[in-house]
């Protein structure tokens, strides 16, 4: 099974390894330098941006993952996790670093102000069988994309799913919802680049 990591200095860290295991990976918690050096592909969990970029820069760990992306390594953020994988952030902190990777501009708490939590069904391309169930919380969702990052699923008109080569974001949580799919289809991208 391939090793993936999550990202473990903040944020639902625990459903997503969870979640890992249930779609076949050995899952690993990340907080360190040398423990991003051992895996293959990393997981971005969702919570907040700001907390989780404030301590990538204490734990030595944004450079690092900048250039694991870089190099090409698979990588999938839910919700602060997809802003942390934009390259560039609307309505973050004046301070907020991201480590990028995806060519697309993310509005955070985007969908707040109308609604801070909602669940809604989202069809995303490549996922068979129907819609995933979308878990919404103070969710960011895709301003805009570049010419090379793809869009895989809108709700209400917003792009709310991207992936960019190896690099996959969602603006809502499928760890949260026993549903393995995204999951999956993570995992077998890892296969396939490994
Ligand atoms: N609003 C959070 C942020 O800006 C994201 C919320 C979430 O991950 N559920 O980081």
């Amino acid at each position: 099974a391939p090793v993936i990591g999550v990202l473990a200095l903040q944020g639902d860290v625990r459903e997503h390894l969870a979640a890992l295991t249930a779609a076949g990976a050995t899952p690993r918690q990340i907080r360190r330098p040398e423990e991003l050096a051992e895996v293959a592909a990393l997981v971005i969990p969702g919570g907040e941006s700001t907390t989780m970029s404030k301590l990538a820069i204490v734990f030595g760990l944004l450079e690092p993952l900048r250039e694991r992306v870089r190099a090409g390594m698979p990588v999938y953020g839910t919700c602060a996790g997809m802003i942390m994988l934009a390259d560039k952030i609307l309505d973050g902190r004046d301070d907020q670093e991201t480590i990028g990777g995806i060519d697309m501009i993310v509005r955070r708490n985007a969908f707040g102000r109308q609604n801070e939590s909602f669940e809604a069904e989202v069809d995303i391309q490549g996922i068979e069988d129907g819609p995933v169930e979308g878990v919404f919380i103070r969710a960011p969702w895709v301003e805009s994309v570049g010419g090379g990052a793809e869009v895989l699923a809108t709700f209400d008109g917003h792009t709310v799913a991207v992936r960019q080569g190896n690099v996959l974001a969602t603006s809502f949580h499928p760890e949260l919802t026993g549903d393995h799919r995204v999951h999956k289809l993570f995992v077998d991208s890892v296969r396939a680049a490994g």
